[in-house]
């Protein structure tokens, strides 16, 4: 009844690195920065203060009962909001490229947070590559996942590593003077890192896909 049928898509000949984060949702190696919708975020503080309403209500009253409701369908209407446009943002990257490479969130720690927002925030960011994991392959195509290390410190020009704090939100290289948006730059790496990776140094370097690099 739900059998997936593997489509076998014509080629893009396009990688694509993505980075997740906090300022942008995603930021890829093309440059093209994506915010999470506002509306993410307003839910969320709606919901929570909802939520503090109905902690305060006696319990098994008839307004508790009611605050209940209007938190159940808050609930579900951020949830399709919030899969709508995962849905759109991971069926583009999908379409548009052979491969998609992004980091290994099991390892990054980049968010292990006990703040609501966050958590909420960490949560779209796994469905977001499960989506995309899914889209990929009925199109036989490639999801890579890479360590994340250094990513967002190394030069993607050069490969030297620039220190930076959080907040410093552009890139700017001492040694080949290379400046680019920090999340830009962070995603560039990843590409690479998949790249050399998953299909050797001169693919990589060559911008080769799978099959391509199958076949050499
Ligand atoms: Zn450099």
């Amino acid at each position: 009844m739900c059998e997936t049928e593997i489509i076998k898509a014509n080629k893009t000949n396009k990688q694509v690195g993505l980075d997740l984060g906090l300022k942008y949702f995603v930021a890829d190696s093309n440059g093209n920065k994506v915010e999470a919708p506002k509306f993410f975020r307003k839910a969320q503080y709606k919901l929570a203060r909802v939520q503090r309403r109905l902690s305060k209500k006696q319990k098994g009253g008839r307004n508790r009962n009611k605050v209940r409701q209007i938190v159940a369908k808050r609930h579900l209407k951020i949830q399709r909001q919030r899969k709508d446009w995962l849905h759109k943002l991971s069926y583009k990257y999908a379409n548009e490229n052979d491969v998609v490479i992004v980091e290994n969130l099991n390892v990054s720690g980049m968010i292990r947070n006990h703040h609501l927002a966050l958590s909420i925030q960490d949560a779209s960011w796994t469905t977001f590559i499960n989506m995309l994991e899914y889209k990929l392959e009925t199109l036989s195509r490639v999801l890579v996942k890479v360590h994340p290390a250094y990513t967002s410190q190394k030069c993607s020009n050069c490969g030297t590593i620039v220190k930076k704090s959080l907040s410093q939100r552009t890139h700017y290289c001492p040694e080949c003077l290379f400046t680019d948006c920090r999340d830009c730059n962070a995603a560039k790496n990843i590409k690479k890192l998949g790249m050399v990776h998953s299909f050797g140094e001169d693919t990589a370097i060559a911008g080769l896909t799978t099959q391509e690099a199958s076949r050499l």
